[in-house]
């Protein structure tokens, strides 16, 4: 009988009630097949491999990342608390060394919502990896955690809950964002003045395949993960760079993501997109799962898998050369001075931004102001509006907040005004209050 070299953990969660329509491609055939292939296959006869129930997280969870308009339940249902409750359990069970890795197969996905949450953008509703890093921290403690995003699509979500926290690393590669929704996720945004560099964004050119791919990986991914040396890393394990994918314009294969999930070698994976259901998914998750186990996974192929058709130009692979040394350039630049020069120097940071939420029809006005800190990651305060006509103001107090943005955070709160309501998100307390004005 085959062993696992780890202990691995999976979660199932197919979400049999959810989706968006019938005919859209986020539907619960995506994990249904899955499933189905991955117990034929005998996957789950490997000693080592075990299935783990989801649980459900909890409002508190969900408010730790997120301020939800008006309420958690109002922008979600019931299979979000479970979808994020997936990851949770499998954070959980590494937390408690029952095992060593884990893959939440889950849906409804999660890596587009961002922190403030009026309804679903590119399918997501509340940021499954998010939940799971603030759980991490806030439960167990856990100071420094990379999330690695190679869903084809920028986890322009992720990106905008960790902005200003220089204590969790965002490197995100995706389908450039000129040919992709969400037509974000440029080497330019780099994080927020406190936090400069501590986002990277790895905008990949359409038809990237293995080679190109997996060169991004070891000479720009793990190069920065050696720096940055996380305590847990995290992947957003999107499946939508499949060179079959009906949505996305990359040549990725299965191969190339167990190697990509052997290299990276990540704590926990999370599944965002993927969406070619039989030619794709069943192959990239068993090459996942056996990569995670540290088994040979050489003999999972596409039946019409060649590599010579797949494989990306010279001129694509110069790109990418390129573009990795422009990555490594930057990273080394991170921190105080690239934020000085990308921000200047002051005492309060403002930005103002328009946000659309395509999955609802939603349009949101955010006005931003925060708190320069060079002692934390430093409080700051949103004021939003949707053109449903909510007006609220959420202040968020990081985790390891000094008492300056501690007092300023408070304040904030306590003279809130011109509002519908007004949450607070002390994160150093893991408090969350709200109340109407
Ligand atoms: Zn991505
Ligand atoms: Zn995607
Ligand atoms: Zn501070």
């Amino acid at each position: 009988m085959l062993k696992a070299k780890s202990k691995i953990g999976l979660v199932f969660f197919p979400a049999f009630d959810w989706a968006i329509d019938p005919s859209h491609p986020e539907r619960e055939e995506r994990l249904l097949y899955t499933q189905d292939q991955i117990f034929e296959e005998g996957l789950m006869d490997i000693d080592g491999i075990q299935e783990f129930k989801p649980d459900l997280v909890t409002d508190q969870d969900i408010q730790r990342a997120h301020f939800c308009v008006p309420d958690e339940p109002t922008v979600t249902t019931s299979s979000h608390y479970v979808s994020a409750g997936g990851a949770k359990t499998m954070a959980r069970e590494l937390m408690e060394g029952r095992i060593e890795k884990g893959f939440a197969l889950v849906r409804p996905p999660g890596h587009h919502a961002m922190r403030v949450v009026h309804g679903g953008r590119g399918f997501c509703n509340i940021n499954i990896e998010a939940i799971m890093v603030e759980y991490l921290r806030s439960q167990w403690g856990v100071k420094r955690i990379a999330i690695v995003d190679t869903d084809c699509h920028h986890g322009d979500g992720t990106q905008d809950i960790y902005w200003h926290d220089p204590d969790v690393l965002f490197i995100s590669l995706h389908q450039d964002g000129r040919t992709l929704y969400p037509g974000s996720g440029f080497m330019e945004e780099l994080g927020g003045p406190n936090a400069a560099g501590y986002t990277v964004n790895i905008p990949l050119p359409p038809h990237t395949s293995e080679e190109g791919y997996l060169y991004t990986v070891e000479n720009a991914v793990m190069p920065i993960l050696d720096d940055f040396k996380p305590d847990l890393i995290i992947n957003s394990a999107g499946q939508d760079n499949h060179y079959t994918d009906p949505i996305t314009n990359m040549n990725f294969t299965a191969q190339g993501y167990a190697k990509l999930t052997e290299i990276l070698n990540p704590h926990i994976a999370v599944l965002e997109g993927g969406y070619s259901i039989e030619a794709a998914l069943p192959y990239v998750n068993a090459g996942i799962i056996l990569a995670m186990a540290g088994l040979d996974y050489s003999h999972v192929l596409e039946p019409d898998y060649n590599p010579a058709v797949l494989k990306e130009s010279k001129e694509t692979l110069q790109y990418i050369h390129k573009l990795c040394d422009r990555v490594m350039d930057q990273w080394s630049r991170r921190g105080p001075e690239l934020s000085q020069k990308v921000f200047g120097k002051k005492e309060f940071h403002e930005r103002s931004r328009s946000i659309m939420y395509d999955t609802d029809g939603i349009y949101e006005g955010q006005k931003e102001i925060l708190r320069s800190c060079s002692d934390c990651a430093g409080s700051f305060r949103i004021e939003s509006k949707s053109d449903r006509d909510w007006r609220i103001i959420g202040v968020h107090i990081p985790l390891n907040a000094c008492p300056a943005c501690k007092a300023q955070g408070e304040e904030w709160y306590e003279k809130a005004a011109g509002a519908d309501k007004a949450y607070l998100q002390d994160r150093s307390r893991d408090l969350y209050l709200k109340k109407s004005l």
